[in-house]
């Protein structure tokens, strides 16, 4: 398969890797939108959120966290955002689930700041219904 992820896995295409254990690798992003960008991958491919074996995503949340807990140490942070995208309108470029794990300090300007501004409540209703609707009837 023609996936720079699996590559990385491999180990066919070199990377920064940070952590590694049976289910989950961690290496830095060479696009860093802050420095100490990481991204966290299943072993295993899996396109995106839909299409992850959940015991696979499990394995690879559990690794993020563990990949968190090391970048708090190692660069003193505070906060962190876990970012992750699926599908071409939520830019995602690279189709093998990954987690963004990005650093944030004060005042540091990446654009991840979407504010806050109040919805309809009768149409947040609806798409709730409707969402919920889809849950019960089952995949
Ligand atoms: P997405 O846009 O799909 O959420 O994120 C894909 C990320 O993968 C981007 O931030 C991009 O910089 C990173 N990326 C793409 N190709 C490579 C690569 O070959 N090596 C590494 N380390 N990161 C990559
Ligand atoms: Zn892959």
């Amino acid at each position: 398969m023609d996936c720079i992820f699996c590559k990385i896995v491999a180990g066919s295409v070199p990377s920064f890797k940070v952590y590694e254990d049976t289910a989950a690798l961690a290496f830095m992003d060479i696009n860093p939108l802050a420095e100490g960008h990481t991204l966290v991958i299943p072993k295993q491919h899996g396109a995106n959120l839909w299409e992850i074996g959940e015991d696979s995503l499990r394995d690879t949340v559990a690794a993020a966290r563990t990949v968190a807990l090391g970048m708090k140490t190692a660069l003193g942070l505070d906060s962190l955002n876990l970012v992750q995208a699926n599908g071409p309108w939520a830019l995602q470029s690279v189709n093998h689930l990954h987690f963004h794990l990005v650093p944030r300090r004060e005042n540091d300007g990446v654009p991840l700041d979407w504010g806050l501004s109040p919805g309809n409540r009768d149409q947040i209703k609806a798409v709730a219904d409707r969402i919920a609707a889809a849950l019960q009837a089952g995949p």
